[in-house]
């Protein structure tokens, strides 16, 4: 089974003006697909091509010398890009607003507030030097936010360590390439991730923060 490019669960247009079209175009058609064909390049007759990408990062220490790094960028950018689309709503349809029940607990109990929490999550994305991510997680039992360069995933701890960030399940992702957001943001990352808190799909990071939990 080759791994496959999920669909966006909304229109193209659906995040404007916070996200535009034609960046989601170019993001979804032209760079998830390219780390999907890649990660289905490096793995094609492994064992780790029927597994789930999820837990291809999470055994990336299995994956013979000569593939890991092709794995650890592209099943990276997968797996990072299929729960970055989820993780977003147009605001007509829930984006925005703040997290709910257990996970505004959790996130009060973390930070001491949401905007302790979306203050901490705005430097951890503006800091990332380069291109990169960042992460809130579950980790331990609590929430925590971290950042990835490049394609590296939390998921990735026992393969890289401390470049897999705080080592959690990511439950929330920004996405800090400039490719995802140059076209309409030019060189102002504040600015996209500022937009980022109104179109954030709460609804899905609490579920994401149960099942992560579970
Ligand atoms: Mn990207």
């Amino acid at each position: 089974m080759a791994f496959t490019l999920p669909d966006l669960p909304y229109p193209k247009n659906a995040l404007e003006p916070h996200i535009d079209a034609k960046t989601m175009e170019i993001h979804h058609d032209k760079h998830h697909a390219g780390y999907v064909a890649k990660a289905n390049a490096a793995l094609e007759g492994t064992k780790f091509a029927d597994m789930k990408p999820e837990d291809v990062a999470r055994n990336l220490g299995d994956v013979s010398a000569d593939k890991r790094t092709a794995v650890r960028n592209n099943i990276g950018g997968h797996v990072n890009h299929s729960l970055f689309w989820t993780v977003m709503a147009p605001p007509s349809k829930g984006g925005g607003g703040k997290p709910s029940g257990d996970l505004a607990a959790a996130i009060d109990k973390a930070f001491g507030s949401f905007d302790k929490f979306k203050e901490e999550f705005a430097n951890a994305a503006a800091n990332r030097f380069g291109s990169g991510w960042a992460w809130l997680c579950v980790k331990d039992g609590g929430v925590k936010v971290c950042s990835t360069a490049n394609q590296d995933s939390p998921l990735m701890a026992g393969a890289i360590g401390d470049e897999a960030g705080c080592g959690g399940t990511p439950i929330l992702g920004l996405d800090v390439w400039e490719h995802a957001y140059y076209l309409n943001y030019q060189n102002k990352r504040p600015d996209y991730i500022s937009a980022f808190w109104n179109v954030v799909n709460w609804d899905q990071v609490g579920k994401n923060f149960a099942k992560a939990k579970a």
